[in-house]
């Protein structure tokens, strides 16, 4: 089995694509997306590029954050706005619903050889993430051939990742989910030891399983950010203002149980008054927080600690803040350590760092292009690490 890629893909002129993509990145107020959150788009552009100029018809899909239903705030028609600022070319954006008889049709109805249209947030439907066999069909029924090059969300047996594929006889990887495949295959092979893996952000009943996987390979776990908060509640320490689910803290509980050896966690907090620039903070021991305190960053002890672990490394994998980044008060566990991973990258150790938000924090250091393998994947490269099939790729296989 091989992944079926753009290099099989012959003859493109005059053919229309449905080409997953993965626009999921952080909107702004008006619209706006920094630079250093564009990075999903920008890596999305050499698929796109090599289908324009070999005379396709694209439509883009993707989705963008997790809404309920039809809301104009999580539009992608700011992000196509964007997009063709960054490319340089017209960018048909179709506002219309696919579930208005052929509205899209329409819209698409002009769309000429080496024109690319995007399409409204495909989460706007719920019978994406349901998978729905019919939506899949009526998706699949815009184009003639499928490209996935959407690796950030290859994990999820959605309509538009997974459904849509098997309705296409001719369908293949992007460029982005090729070298993505290419980067982390390095790693399923016999990875260098000391391998350490350093896990933060917010999405945490998403990620502990796949935490929970990352321990049977890697030597070590070090866990910061909101997924440290589930352990220190696990050991029964306060976590103040910074709320843990109860199932979040009864599986991290099991973990420390199975593997405490392996997990490493804060020894110290940023503890913050108010999640604002203008909070007051204080550095304070892991089991020390306050009742009216908000967990926001790892603290300095732990910093270092982290640091220590990460020079040692031959291998090195990075997913999830260390803290509340995006508040740079709050900012400065998740910087230094990224720091820290890129320097020890290119050589010293193989470093992979991957998900959304971790790459936005990523170019935060300006080190983006000393790590090795930059994956626009946070749950997605975690899932393909453990070894598991990728229900977006799998198709892609023949
Ligand atoms: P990624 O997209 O890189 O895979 P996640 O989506 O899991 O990462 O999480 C990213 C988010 O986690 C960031 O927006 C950050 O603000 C948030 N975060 C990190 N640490 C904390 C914390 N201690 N409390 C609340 N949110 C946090
Ligand atoms: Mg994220």
């Amino acid at each position: 089995m091989k992944l079926q890629t753009l290099r099989q893909f012959r003859k493109m002129k005059g053919r229309t694509v449905l080409l997953r993509v993965d626009f999921n990145v952080a909107v702004g107020k008006g619209g706006k997306i920094a630079p250093e959150a564009d990075v999903r788009l920008r890596e999305a552009i050499p698929t796109i590029e090599r289908l324009l100029e070999g005379g396709a018809r694209v439509i883009a899909v993707s989705h963008l954050g997790r809404p309920k239903g039809w809301d104009a705030k999580l539009s992608l028609k700011p992000v196509a706005k964007h997009l063709e600022g960054l490319m340089g070319r017209p960018v048909t954006f179709v506002g219309e619903s696919l579930t208005r008889g052929k509205a899209v049709e329409r819209a698409l109805a002009g769309l000429g050889d080496g024109q690319l249209a995007v399409l409204e947030n495909i989460r706007f439907y719920p019978a994406e993430e349901k998978n729905d066999p019919k939506f899949a069909k009526r998706l699949a029924g815009l184009a003639d051939v499928f490209v996935n090059d959407a690796f950030g969300t290859c994990h999820r047996a959605h309509a538009s990742t997974a459904g849509v594929a098997r309705s296409f006889r001719e369908r293949y990887a992007g460029l982005l989910v090729e070298r993505e495949v290419a980067g982390l295959n390095r790693l399923l092979v016999r990875p260098k030891r000391p391998f350490v893996v350093l896990m933060g952000g917010a999405k945490v009943s998403d990620k502990l399983p796949a935490l929970k996987m990352m321990l049977k390979t890697a030597d070590r776990v070090m866990v910061g950010g909101g997924m440290a908060n589930a352990f220190l509640a696990a050991k029964g320490w306060n976590t103040g203002k910074s709320r843990v689910a109860g199932e979040e803290i009864r599986f991290a509980k099991g973990l420390l149980k199975n593997s405490g050896k392996k997990i490493l966690l804060p020894v110290d907090i940023l503890a913050a008054s108010s999640l604002s620039e203008r909070a007051k903070v204080r550095v304070v021991p892991a089991d020390r927080i306050g009742k009216g305190d908000y967990a926001v960053d790892i603290g300095v002890a732990t910093v270092l600690e982290y640091a220590r672990l990460i020079r040692k490394a031959k291998t090195v994998v990075w997913n999830g803040p260390m803290g509340i980044f995006e508040i740079r008060k709050f900012s400065h566990g998740t910087v230094s350590l990224g720091r820290m991973v890129a320097a020890h990258s290119r050589g010293r150790a193989f470093g992979v760092v991957g998900g959304g938000e971790t790459i936005t924090a990523l170019e935060m250091t300006g080190m983006a292009e000393w790590v090795d393998h930059v994956s626009t994947g946070g749950g997605a490269m975690l899932d393909f690490l453990s070894g598991k099939p990728l229900p977006g790729i799998r198709p892609l296989m023949r």
